[in-house]
């Protein structure tokens, strides 16, 4: 579903003027489950004739016009995808005008949690609402250890963005020097040279920090997973079902005056061991 650029230029071929749109070009994400990996996909509209058919499945309309731009670690990519529909809802909204048709795209957030985990694992950036942002730059946030801050993670992706550009800026530039001459014969076809594109702007640190808590919100159920894996013993001493708080607390609490009259008990022995060595 990747659509890659062709490599740049790296010689003047001929006589024919390095164009700077062949150097700038930036890679397409096509994102169709449906349409490539035939994944079979549900209304969830609440009002959906369908809603209790379990052999009803949205089917493709076509390909949407919205372009994505999606923020990577060191340049852009877009981002395109298709559009899916529900007959049901169709039916209905031509019946009657309390239904609308509904379409969906497919990278909305209730069509990728129908996916497998593996196949949802695919998709490469968290979006919002008018851009995105690669999860290989998420990934740069989750590590909180000290002085890793959104601004770092920004100033650290500006530099990967500037450092791209700046490099293909500079091999347009030497193959137009090349194709420029004095002597050659390309010279004398040399006109007005195309002007490099300007550098995309970065989106704010903002920006990437909403990203961060959008994907950290999918991540809720897996956290919950793993607290009640370290904890759930604990838990499931009075009640398998149900969670007894105040027993916790208890629990708890009797713990942690333990481990206090632990402590005292060794600083005193080391204390009364220390004194016994000096006299
Ligand atoms: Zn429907």
């Amino acid at each position: 579903m990747w659509f890659c650029p062709p490599e740049m230029p790296g010689v003047v071929e001929g006589s024919s003027v390095p164009v700077a749109d062949s150097f700038f070009r930036h890679r397409v994400f096509f994102w169709r489950p449906v349409g490539v990996w035939r994944y079979s996909v549900r209304c969830t509209k609440p009002d959906c004739p369908a809603k209790e058919d379990e052999k009803a499945f949205l089917y493709r309309c076509g390909y949407s016009s919205t372009v994505r731009p999606i923020c990577d670690i060191n340049g852009w990519y877009f981002m395109l995808t298709e559009v899916l529909a529900c007959d049901a809802c169709r039916k209905a909204a031509k019946v009657s005008q309390g239904h609308s048709i509904s379409r969906y795209l497919s990278w909305e957030a209730n069509i990728l949690h129908q996916l497998a985990p593996g196949h949802r694992a695919v998709f490469p950036a968290v979006l919002t609402p008018r851009r995105g942002v690669d999860k290989a730059i998420i990934r740069l946030m989750r590590d909180r250890t000290e002085g890793n801050t959104m601004a770092k993670v920004w100033r650290q992706v500006q530099e990967s963005h500037c450092e791209e550009y700046l490099q293909r800026k500079d091999l347009y530039t030497t193959l137009l020097i090349q194709y420029n001459q004095p002597g050659k014969v390309t010279r004398m076809f040399s006109g007005q040279f195309q002007k490099p594109p300007k550098m995309r702007k970065l989106p704010q640190p903002r920006l990437l920090r909403k990203a961060y808590l959008i994907s950290e919100a999918e991540n809720i159920e897996d956290y919950r997973t793993q607290i009640m894996s370290v904890f759930g013993k604990v838990l499931k001493y009075d009640s398998t079902r149900k969670v007894n708080i105040l027993t916790v607390l208890t629990k708890c609490v009797i713990t942690t005056i333990v481990l206090l009259l632990l402590i005292i008990i060794i600083i005193t022995a080391t204390h009364t061991q220390c004194r016994k060595a000096f006299i």
